[in-house]
Formats: structure tokens, sequence, C-alpha cells
């Protein structure tokens, strides 16, 4: 068995197996052997390789599979299983190095009931040890390559790899090629610290253009381009990849603040630092927020760190000597700055990890998963588009089974088969994609994807154009459905009471044949028609007239966005209806006029190219004989008096990026107050721009739009007549609100 085979093999057992309590005898041990050496392949090729070819996830569910084999048959545990420590994890390349302190790696908690417990053993432990008086704080958790940087008397004499945690490799040279980490500190004596290498998203975009450009295979994420990249043997190719670090602990010694030595240190939001509440963490740990402010940044984070330490004690970490804490240091209480006991030597660690600490895992964004099946799906302009379904996984919190493979170039670029498995990435609320397939756990019996022959809908032939597939028919059933869905969804005309498996059967049933036909379902007969489907009562159906007879009256724009007019979606819609008002126009037939008017390019979002697209469906007959009949229909085609935007407030709109002195939601919360209405993103139609500290790239855009900014901190609590609840850090936790400024 080849790994990829060793891996399948293991993942079916542990679905036909899942409790280990229940393995046979007889396979026991050859099973056990199983996992040990299929886990130590995957390290080596995560580790040393930076080339893994199975997703944390499914290394996680190994792992925790393997551990608790142990648990239930200790004495089968063998010295070379991952769990005994950091196996396969060392390469040739380097030399050896050994930690003095050993790095551990953290303990994973991936909900609340994990940190609880966590919290409960901490209080166990410390107690027993006379600490008394706990808190916790809360880090970031870089999604890089851990390192440990040893200074000599201010000069940076080595820096190590983590390797098994006791020994690691003398990457010295290459983190030298590092502009962030300092080479000269002003410090006497030996100080050793452990930071995180990373490849900014920005960077790996930039390298992945090159590495596909000379043929290379990209690097499927920041983590693995930093790993590939810190391990070249050439230097000089290691300073051409833009890696950066950041400083986030020190490893023995008397505690320095890690900041006024000049080391990069990473900030969360002051918001987010200390508390006694456990509770509270959890809050923390998944609030939107955070992720938020992690995800603008231009590096990875896969989730936070909570640390405790006695409060006596002041935490190492520069976390909590940020210059805005300053601010406030009147209501600090005093810290004695030594501390009788130390929580660290207190909890000390298990064979793995330090107990003082704990890792909380983001969901999943990036897991591995085989194409079952691949199916051709129709749009609205007849277009196919090869869709991927793939054995459930579930991603950033949502489940997904089907994926769309775009086009057939998509599919001869990224060299995908049915059968293959495959990276499927998702941040936030976007869609999932795949990012390519993983060759290594080809068996041979992978599938090309052709392209279908005929419509999979109404049979008709398929035609080709460039790189798409179409299919040509314009009474097949799968066009008007979506050309309906589209017509009636909420960013369109807005007509609810009509379901998208409703559309599917009336279309079957031949009662809608095009978008007009929305307009005949208001007649008496063919609301008696309605009646007769179970899911349609007296009610939904009035409901359902209404909004038929409202949408006649929809403002411009929705008619506009509902047509599926070529690059025309919401945003441009809006500005082609403004365009539209601007030139008064009131019937069908301005409108006509108006699009054939070049003019019409001017429109943001729309260039010479998309011009003459938007013309050619505009005079195309089926457009114009659909036109038409909605005007019999009775739908308005009038620009003036629109509102384009119905919510907007008195002042205008805003947007902001960064962290402000004040939580994101009571500064949206007041700003709305203020009659301002929040845009999640800016638009050259933004009234306001709020810049705090650390801001993303919204910041930018803004500028470019030339949008009103207010960004120093002082300026928008004067400007905009703002209150900081300030967080105090007494015993009773209290709030209170203060106008500072
Ligand atoms: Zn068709």
């Amino acid at each position: 068995m080849n790994l990829s085979e060793s891996t399948q093999y293991l993942q079916s057992f542990i679905k036909k197996v899942p409790n280990p309590e229940h393995i046979p005898d007889s396979e026991l041990k050859t099973i056990y052997q199983l996992f040990i050496d299929t886990l130590t392949d995957h390290n080596h090729l995560y580790y040393i390789e930076a080339k893994p070819i199975i997703s944390d996830a499914e290394y996680d569910e190994l792992f925790a599979y393997l551990k608790a084999m142990e648990e239930y048959f200790p004495t089968i545990i063998s010295s070379t299983s991952p769990t005994q420590g950091l196996v396969g994890q060392l390469s040739d390349g380097f030399k050896k190095a050994v930690h003095q302190i050993p790095l551990l790696s953290l303990e994973n908690s991936y909900n609340a009931e994990d940190i609880r417990e966590w919290a409960v053993r901490v209080a166990k432990l410390a107690e027993k040890k006379g600490i008394l008086n706990r808190e916790y704080h809360l880090e970031p958790k870089f999604d890089g390559l851990s390192v440990e940087c040893i200074y000599h008397d201010g000069k940076l004499t080595q820096a190590i790899t983590r390797g098994d945690g006791k020994i690691g490799e003398d990457i010295t040279a290459n983190v030298m090629m590092i502009p962030s980490i300092p080479k000269q500190i002003s410090y006497l004596g030996t100080l050793q610290v452990r930071g995180e290498i990373m490849m900014p998203k920005s960077q790996l975009l930039k390298l992945n253009q090159q590495r596909d450009h000379s043929g290379q295979t990209p690097f499927s994420n920041t983590r693995n381009a930093a790993a590939g990249s810190i391990k070249l043997l050439d230097s000089r190719e290691v300073a051409k990849r833009g890696l950066i670090a950041f400083i986030y602990d020190q490893l023995g010694g008397e505690i320095v603040d890690l900041k006024s030595l000049g080391m990069p240190v990473f900030e969360l939001p002051e918001n987010f630092l200390v508390t006694t509440d456990i509770e509270q963490i959890i809050t923390w740990c998944q609030d939107f927020q955070i992720k938020h402010f992690l995800e603008e940044q231009d590096f990875d984070f896969d989730g936070l760190v909570i640390k405790v330490s006695d409060s006596k004690t002041p935490q190492n970490t520069s976390n909590c000597n940020t210059s805005e804490k300053s601010d406030f240091s009147l209501f600090d209480t005093e810290t004695p700055v030594n501390s009788s006991e130390d929580i660290r030597s207190a909890l000390g660690s298990t064979e793995h990890h330090p107990r003082r600490a704990i890792a909380y895992k983001f969901p999943a964004q990036q897991v591995a998963s085989q194409i079952q099946e691949i199916t051709f799906q129709v749009g609205r302009t007849g277009i196919i588009t090869p869709v991927a379904h793939i054995e459930p996984i579930s991603l950033s919190g949502a489940t997904i089974s089907r994926v769309s493979l775009h086009n057939f170039d998509f599919i001869a670029k990224k060299q995908i088969k049915k059968g293959d498995f495959v990276r499927v990435q998702r941040s936030g609320e976007v869609i999932p994609y795949i990012l390519g397939s993983i060759k290594e756990r080809r068996n041979g019996s992978e599938e090309l994807i052709i392209p279908p022959l005929f419509c999979p809908e109404c049979g008709d032939p398929i035609t080709n154009i460039d790189i798409h597939y179409y299919c040509t028919n314009p009474s097949c059933p799968a066009q008007i459905r979506e050309k309906i869905t589209h017509f009636v969804s909420r960013d369109a005309m807005d007509i609810s009471g009509i379901g998208e498996a409703m559309i599917e059967v009336l279309v079957k049933q031949k009662m809608l044949n095009s978008v007009a036909d929305i307009y005949h379902l208001t007649t008496l007969q063919n609301q008696i028609l309605l009646r007769k489907f179970p899911s349609f009562g007296e009610k939904k159906i009035t409901e359902l007239v209404n909004q038929i007879e409202r949408s006649k009256k929809q403002p411009l724009w929705r008619l506009l966005n509902a047509l599926g007019i070529p690059h025309i979606g919401k945003k441009t819609a809006q500005d082609v209806a403004e365009y539209l008002a601007l030139h008064k126009v009131t019937s069908l037939d301005q409108m006509i006029s108006a699009f054939s008017n070049d003019g019409l390019a001017d429109v943001e979002g729309i260039g010479e190219k998309s011009l003459q697209a938007i013309q050619l469906f505009m005079t195309n007959p089926e457009t114009l004989k659909l036109l038409r009949s909605l005007e019999q229909e009775g739908v308005q085609f009038s620009a003036i008096n629109e509102k384009t935007n119905p919510e907007s407030s008195s002042h205008g709109t805003f947007s902001l990026t960064g962290t402000f002195p004040i939580a994101r939601t009571d500064l949206i919360q007041q700003m709305q107050k203020l009659g301002y209405r929040y845009e999640e993103n800016p638009t050259s139609g933004t009234t306001v721009m709020l810049i705090g500290e650390k801001p993303g790239s919204k910041a930018e855009k803004a500028r470019k739009f030339g949008i009103l900014i207010y960004e120093n901190r002082e300026t928008i609590l004067k400007e905009f007549h703002l209150t900081i609840p300030i967080k105090l850090k007494d015993e009773n936790e209290r709030i209170i609100q203060g106008g500072l400024f």
C-alpha cells in the first residue's frame, strides 16, 4: 500500500469502526502499526517537504483515532508512535540544533467545551500549588512555521526550527534574510525567543503566479509556502521570498518587554486581552469581530491562543504592553513585579503540550475531499457549468457537497479528474472553490472530465464558443427556470412567493415559458390552476399575486438587474439607473434609446467592451420581445424619482476598517444613531470612511474613491461625539460609560 492507499484505508476503517474499543484483537496490531507508519509519512511530507497531501482536518482525525486506540489499549503503545513525540520531522539538508528549552506545540481545542475542560484542569492544578488568582490572556495563533531565535549580548546568533520540539534545524543563515527579525537588540546576556515565520497572503499570490508561469506547482497556502521557502538551501533565494516574522514568546530567563526590544509583535485590539472569566474568553474566541480583524490582515491565522497566568505576574508577551493601554494606566490595579510563584513552572507540561496554554482552532478553511460525480448545470444564458460532487466535508462551519468547476478551461489548467482528491477552500461567507487536485493520491482509476455533447436538460446539441459550452435551445427548460429564478430573486424583482422548486414545477407544466409569464399567474384562471398544487393555499396565492402586482412598480435598477443583461449586476444596475434618470427616462422607448447611446460606457463598471455586449443584448429581437411583453403587462420603465437606495439615511453612508478604541458593533450603532448608514465595503458613493489602527485594504480603496476620510483616533471621537465604554480591570469588572473626549 502506498501512502495514499493506506490513508484512504484508515479513513474508511475509522468510519467502519468509529470506536477503537471495538477493533477485533486479530487486527489490532496491524492497524496500530499502519496508523504509525501512515502518520509518520504524513509528518515527513508536512514538516520536511512542506508538501502535505492531506488536509489538517484529515490529519487530526487520524491522529485522534491513534490516540484513542492507545488509551483503550495502553499495552500496545510503541515509542515510535507519533503520539509519543514529534516523529518524522527532521530533514537532512540542515545542521541539527538542540533546543535548550523544548519547543512544545499547543493542545488544540475546537469548541467551548474543550476550553472549559482545560480551565478546570488548570484551576485544579494551580490551586494545588497555591495559585489562587488567575487571569486569561488572548493572543492570535499564527499559521506559519515556529522558530526559536537566540540572542547573545544583543546579537542574533542562532535560529532553529521547531523540529521534534527537542531537536530542530539550524536555519540561522536563512533567518538572517528576514527583514522583520532584528539582528541586533540592546540586551546583555542570553535571550531566547519564539516566533513564527510566515508568508504574507499578497506575497503568496505573486509567488504562485510566477510558479504557475514557470510550470511549478503553486503552494496551497501561506504556511506551506513559508515552510518551503525557509528550507531553501540558498539563502539568497530565501531573501527573494518576502518572508516576515512575529515574535510572541520568551523561553526562560528574566521576563522582558519584547516590543521595546524592537521585536516584531502582533497585537489584538486592546478590548480583547485580559479577563479572569473563562466564559468571557469563550465569547471572544467566537466573536466575529476578532475573526474579521484577523481576516483583514495580510497573513493567516488559524486560531487563537489562550494563556493563563497568575494575575499577580505580568504577562511576558507584549500584548499587554500596548501603547493604547497606557492611556488608561490610571485605572490599572497595581501589579507587583516579582511574584513568588511562577505559573509556568507550577503547571509544567505534558510530553506534548505546556499546560498553561491552549489553542482554539478556527473551523477548517481548507479540506481535502474526493470528487465522486460530475454533473453539468445549465445557466440562464445556456452556459454549461461543470459541478463536482464531493464527499461531504465541513468547512468554516458549513457542509459542502458540491463545488463549481467553473468551465473546462479551469479543469484543464488544474488537471482535475473525476475521482481525484481535491483541496477545497472557503473563507468567511465566500463560495467554496477548488484549489487543485492532489495527484499523489491518484490510484489510476480517475477519469478525464469531458464536455457533454448534448444538453443534460433538453437534449439539444451543445455549442462550443471559446472556453465555454452552451445549450442554444431558447426553449430549454433549464434556461427558462434559471432566468425566472433570477428575475424573482431578492436583489431583482423580489417576488419571494414563488420558490425555486415551484418554478421548476411550473416550467415543466408549461405554465411558465418565459419571464413575462410570471405576470400571467395573476389571472383568475391561473389562480385556480395554482390552487391545485398542495403547496399553494389561498393565503399564499393572494400574497403572491400582491407581490407580482407590486413588482411592476419596482425601482428601475431592480428590473435592470432582473433582466440578466450581460455585465450588469446589482451595483452596476443601480449606477445605470442613475444614468437613465439623468437622461430623464420614463418609458421603455426612452430606455432603449438611452441604451443605444455610447455615453453609457461612462457609467462605473461599464467599459467599452461591456458596452458592446450590453448593446448587443438590448437590440436582440428576443430581448425586445420580452421587454415589450413586460411593458404590456404594466411593468414600469421609469428612472425618474428613483430612490436607488431606499434605506439611505440623512447623513449618507459610512464604512470602516482597522481597530478603534470602541468595539466595532458599538461604533456602528453609534454612527447609525447619528444618521449614517453602514456599508461593509466602501464604494464611490460612500460618504464617510473611518480608518482605525492597522487598517486593511479598504483604507486604500477609500482613498482611491476620494471618500471623506477620518483616521485620527481623537478626530474620529470628537467629530462624531462618540463615547467609549471603558473596561476597568478591577475585581468587579465594572463597565463605566466615559465621555473622555
Ligand atoms: Zn438545453
